[in-house]
């Protein structure tokens, strides 16, 4: 049993998810590191397989399994009193907890008893300060084309779009429209104000190969795009979009 009374099985599941330990483990800093029992200040060992990488922000153990970050400087982080990353996933309301009738992990609040911290959505939405040394949301600016129907259809493609941040996490920095808000939204990733530019169908990025050009300028600069039911793999490939108008 853990110190709050809980089956060691299930936090044993939580933590098989990614999710890492359950919170009754962490309500106190532990004064050496789980894994490698360093103690608060001291540097991990090389091994250690809680340390996290300062560069990346994801496990050590992680970049180096990746063939991109495998040679790279992890740095040497040391240990803090505190699971990396859970107090940021705990801040955003990120947490899972396992389901036990739908044999599944499913999102929660942090506040429910046996979850854990939801690390896969957090590596996925969130974005690494490396100065800071901790994870932050990605921030959005909402875009969409100017299109026939004035308005009142505009209102309503912004509220899914802000629906659809609310959803994912991200915090919504801006809102451009039309040809020149395009340009604005594409300085905005440039100049490192915006991580994700945000759109409410895909056929409001622009029409035919336009969407293309769009994407692919838009990951030149070094972001992504996104929005309800539009999902682009990482060469800027379209594999899901739907084109539906509300
Ligand atoms: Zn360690
Ligand atoms: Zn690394």
């Amino acid at each position: 049993m853990t110190p709050a009374g809980q089956p060691e099985a299930r936090t044993d599941l939580v933590r098989a998810s990614g999710a890492g330990p359950t919170d009754s483990m962490e309500e106190l800093p532990r004064g050496t590191c789980p894994a490698c029992h360093v103690a608060i200040g001291e540097v991990h060992r090389d091994d250690c397989d809680v340390a996290e990488c300062l560069a990346t922000g994801r496990k050590r153990m992680w970049c180096r399994a990746q063939p991109d970050t495998a040679g790279h400087d992890c740095g040497r982080a040391d240990w803090t009193g505190w699971w990396p990353a859970h107090a940021e996933a705990r801040e955003f309301g990120w947490h899972v907890r396992w389901d036990l009738e739908a044999r599944k992990f499913v999102r929660c609040a942090p506040d429910v008893e046996g979850s854990g911290p939801d690390l896969t959505r957090l590596y996925e939405h969130g974005r690494w300060d490396q100065e800071a040394r901790r994870w932050v949301r990605k921030r959005a600016v909402l875009f969409s084309r100017a299109v026939r129907g004035g308005r009142a259809t505009l209102e309503e493609l912004t509220k899914a779009a802000q629906r659809y941040c609310a959803e994912q996490g991200y915090e919504v920095v801006g809102e451009h429209v039309g040809t020149r808000g395009w340009r604005e939204a594409v300085a905005d990733v440039d100049e490192g104000k915006a991580d994700v530019v945000v759109v409410p169908t895909l056929d409001r990025l622009g029409f035919g190969k336009q969407v293309f050009e769009r994407i692919a300028a838009v990951r030149r600069a070094g972001g992504d795009v996104a929005g309800p039911g539009v999902r682009i793999d990482a060469d800027g490939k379209i594999v899901a979009a739907s084109t539906a108008e509300t």
